[in-house]
């Protein structure tokens, strides 16, 4: 992303007067602050794990150090985690945290389980800039790029809230970790914030703290093509790419996006998108749109566009949010189109909607949480 893009939308830059929170510097940068302090490297190690590896917000309990350096850490720094304002537990299973920010604004993360894995949809921007048709974050007027320490929080607030590091007091999660997937799949275009989105994975991915492998992170993207193939070369994840539609026509209509990079432009993107092989397949989500995008037609033309390409395609039926314009196509037609895609021998499962007791789809939590904040204030007025 541009400089320009990156500068405008930046996080507020903590307060001098603030402790510095750790959480989010990379291993180099926590060495540097403990060089800052007079302490070998060897203890920027210790910290990092007692950060990332046990989940210790507490200086004073980070007992492999001494007293006299928990005491200097405790007086400069801080372990912060975003606040959580709100958590759900769905009828399913479906978590979903509402996370207040340092400087007000709010960002939600959503945790899915299944029966194989566990899935942490994590946020990227407050808002989004793209204003793709369909979707309620692309309303949402503040716009921000969260900070690496907001983007890595999000990980270890859903850590700290199913109860699942080593020797928190539960006892460690009993078999195996509940987070195992993560996808950066909430609010936001993650390839608009690159920097802190990579910063944030690298952490995440480091094998001597969050322990997250790049196998079990993906990425979702509009499609900003510029962007995908440094993502791939410098982070190595899974690729999804929100494709929605099979002619630029209407591509152009529900994701303005598609105007600057064109559905040639992102499918060449794609195809030279690092790593990828039939053991390693590009996700296409396709939100089903009543007819907008859900013809045999399109399932045709989707098939030639996706050719060449190791592919998966992920049918999503629309989530409607207050005031939206569109209809989900009728379950038949959902069906049809994915029956013509499996009969190309395209995978293309149609995810079911989880959590929808706690509006777990993007952005309806926050819209609902202010909704409320505002009929409160407004009944206060009375
Ligand atoms: N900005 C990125 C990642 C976040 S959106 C992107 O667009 O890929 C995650 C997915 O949810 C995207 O595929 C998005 O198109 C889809 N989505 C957005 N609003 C939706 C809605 N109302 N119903 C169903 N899917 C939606
Ligand atoms: Fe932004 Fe993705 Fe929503 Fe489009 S679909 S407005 S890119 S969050």
């Amino acid at each position: 992303m541009s400089r320009s893009h990156a500068q405008a939308f930046a996080p507020p830059p903590e307060s001098a007067a603030e402790r510095r929170n750790l959480v989010g510097l990379s291993r180099a940068e926590l060495a540097a602050a403990m060089a800052e302090l007079g302490e070998k490297p060897f203890r920027a190690k210790q910290l990092w794990h007692w950060i990332y590896h046990r989940g210790e917000t507490d200086f004073a309990a980070m007992t492999t150090l001494s007293k006299d350096f928990r005491a200097r850490l405790g007086e400069r720094f801080t372990v912060a985690r975003p606040a959580v304002a709100e958590a759900l537990v769905s009828r399913d299973g479906t978590r979903k945290w509402l996370l207040n920010l340092p400087d007000g604004q709010q960002v939600e993360t959503v945790y899915i389980p299944e029966e194989d894995r566990g899935t942490l949809c994590v946020s990227s921007q407050v808002g989004c800039t793209l204003t793709c048709k369909f979707c309620h974050t692309g309303t949402q007027r503040l716009v921000r790029n969260l900070a690496p320490a907001e983007i890595v929080g999000q990980i270890m607030v859903a850590r700290d809230g199913l109860g699942e590091w080593p020797g928190d007091g539960s006892g460690g999660p009993a078999e195996g970790r509940q987070v195992t997937n993560i996808v950066l799949m909430g609010m936001g275009e993650p390839l608009y914030n690159y920097d802190n989105v990579a910063a944030a994975m690298k952490i995440a991915m480091d094998p001597e703290g969050l322990s997250i492998s790049k196998r079990k992170i993906t990425l979702s993207t509009s499609g900003v093509v510029p962007e995908m193939e440094r993502c791939g070369r410098e982070l190595d994840v899974n690729l999804a790419v929100s494709l929605h539609a099979t002619s630029d026509e209407t591509r152009d209509w529900i994701m303005p996006i598609n105007k600057k990079y064109p559905l040639k432009m992102l499918l060449d993107a794609c195809r030279s998108y690092p790593g990828t092989h039939n053991a390693r397949r590009i996700t296409f989500e396709y939100v089903m749109l009543k007819g907008v995008n859900d013809s045999e037609e399109d399932a045709r033309r989707l098939i030639a566009l996706l050719k060449g390409i190791p592919a998966k395609v992920n049918l999503i039926p629309f989530n409607p949010w207050p005031g939206s314009f569109f209809e989900c196509s009728d379950a038949a037609t959902i069906k049809r189109f994915a029956d013509i895609l499996s009969a190309a021998h395209i995978s293309s499962p149609v995810r079911a909607t989880r959590g929808d007791d706690i509006l777990a789809a993007c952005g309806q939590l926050k819209s609902e949480s202010e909704r409320r904040k505002k009929s409160e204030r407004a009944g206060a007025d009375l």
